[in-house]
């Protein structure tokens, strides 16, 4: 699957953790730089979507599905749950500075960054705006730009719920993972 890993690395993760949420993850200086989004990407323009910053990830994590187990005493740890890959692609930065072009790194310090997405569910502007919102972590706030993939009606995060690489949702990777027998690999 990695092979076919385009760059830079668009990815939205749909992790049933205790709080559902989507993890949006773009590509930049060789990291995952992340928000956890809870009610995930919108495509109308007049949704303002919480976006968490958290933790940047490894690329190699883009494509992961699967279960974040329990702690070996059996306590949920941050992030027990099924993670699919609900949306992937490559994205653009677009972000501009006192009319000159900024790199995502910049733009992130900043506090505002614009981007292109070529995903295969979300497509076209979405900005991402640091907020003095007080929390448990940085608050952004994820907004479709107005432009020709904007769509006032579809709500993508709602209907489509499946991983764009299996086919599977969260629910079914879950049940796999329950039902499998114990792993007696090598590693
Ligand atoms: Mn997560």
């Amino acid at each position: 699957m990695s092979a076919e890993l385009q760059h830079p690395v668009y990815v939205v993760q749909r992790h049933d953790a205790t709080s559902m949420h989507f993890d949006l993850r773009l590509e930049v200086d060789g990291v995952l730089v992340s928000w956890a989004v809870p009610k995930g990407p919108s495509t109308d323009p007049a949704d303002k979507r919480l976006a968490v910053k958290v933790d940047d990830h490894e690329l190699s994590y883009a494509t992961f599905e699967g279960v974040i187990g329990r702690e070996s005493d059996g306590t949920r740890r941050y992030g027990t749950g099924s993670v699919i890959v609900w949306d992937l692609g490559t994205f653009e930065n677009i972000t501009t500075h006192d009319g000159a072009a900024i790199s995502a790194a910049a733009a992130i310090d900043r506090g505002h960054l614009v981007v292109d997405v070529h995903g295969q569910k979300v497509g076209g502007g979405f900005s991402l705006t640091r907020t003095k919102m007080s929390g448990r972590g940085e608050n952004w706030l994820l907004v479709k730009v107005d432009d020709a993939h904007a769509d006032r009606r579809r709500k993508p995060a709602v209907t489509q719920l499946e991983s764009v690489l299996s086919g599977r949702t969260n629910d079914e990777v879950a049940a796999e993972v329950r039902t499998r027998p114990p792993d007696r690999g090598t590693s």
